[in-house]
């Protein structure tokens, strides 16, 4: 059988941009961009977007009420924590646990700007404290313990309250027997800005969740685009299911990374959702519009 060989895939290649643990603050992968100058990220302006996946114009409310879904290509774009929480638990049932925690800056860190200057320019543009938002409520009538990061937030990386705050949600949901949903967009992995302190917060989420599970727990853990480095070293990777929504990278360090590194082409495809369900490391593949029942339905199978 004779085949056309076609150019090596190179990283570009990539269905979904590319990011890298640890690297500074930039745009978050995936997210809508308009016409003209780029919006700031978690702020989308504008009437049109411009499809990353297929590069056609959508009419912006169409695709919101696709749930931020190319009608065209689906396409999975970029929402914001508190949008998730929207758009995956029943209406008005959220119950935010620990908002009170605040970052710090506890090694005086500075790369392009102080850390301490980073996070509160952060915390504006976002309205978040920190890059994960948690607490408690309902998934069609039936109560759950829920965790989102967002890489609009320094990437979404884990620092010391993104770390403290899941630890305390699986504790809470281990002393509750609740299920526990993390979904996780943190393309940052551990935050560099908080050194060992940061790298800490992968052993005690994972320690707490290992306490869950030996608890009888259910944990179903959600990868979106991107879940890379630390974070998908630890919690992200741990789940007794682990989703991924279509075409999202997931993976530990960057493709041009791991390519400049070992110096042999990747596979096509490489660290996306699709790759990884087919080599096993993943459970299944849900579009975010079946995400919600497809949630109801393992817990109840499970006999949440
Ligand atoms: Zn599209």
């Amino acid at each position: 059988m004779e085949r056309t060989r076609k150019a090596p895939a190179t990283a570009t290649d990539s269905p979904v941009p590319t990011a890298l643990p640890g690297a500074p603050a930039k745009p978050a992968a995936g997210e809508p961009t308009t016409r003209g100058p780029r919006p700031k990220r978690g702020v989308p302006e504008g009437l049109w977007l411009k499809c990353d996946g297929c590069g056609a114009t959508i009419y912006r409310k169409e695709a919101e009420d696709l749930l931020n879904v190319c009608p065209q290509c689906g396409f999975h774009w970029y929402v914001s924590a508190a949008k998730r929480i929207e758009q995956l638990l029943d209406a008005g049932t959220f119950e935010e646990w620990d908002a009170d925690l605040k970052p710090a800056d506890p090694l005086g860190f500075r790369d392009k700007k102080p850390y301490a200057e980073r996070i509160v320019a952060e915390q504006k543009r976002t309205g978040l404290k920190d890059a994960a938002l948690t607490g408690t409520g309902m998934i069609r009538a039936r109560r759950v313990a829920c965790g989102v990061t967002d890489s609009s937030f320094i990437m979404g990386s884990m620092g010391s309250v993104v770390g403290e705050r899941l630890t305390r949600l699986v504790e809470r949901a281990t002393a509750g027997k609740l299920p526990l949903i993390i979904i996780s967009a943190s393309g940052g992995g551990a935050r560099m800005h908080e050194g060992i302190l940061s790298l800490m917060q992968m052993a005690k989420v994972s320690a707490a969740l290992a306490r869950y599970s030996q608890a009888g727990g259910l944990f179903i853990s959600v990868l979106t685009n991107p879940t890379m480095g630390g974070v998908a070293a630890s919690f992200a990777s741990l789940g007794d299911l682990c989703f991924a929504e279509p075409r999202a990278l997931i993976g530990f360090a960057g493709p041009r990374t791991i390519k400049a590194t070992i110096r042999v082409e990747l596979p096509k495809g490489f660290q996306t959702s699709e790759f990884l369900l087919e080599h096993g490391f993943i459970d299944r593949i849900v579009p975010r519009k079946d995400l919600k029942s497809e949630i109801a339905r393992v817990i109840d199978y499970c006999g949440g």
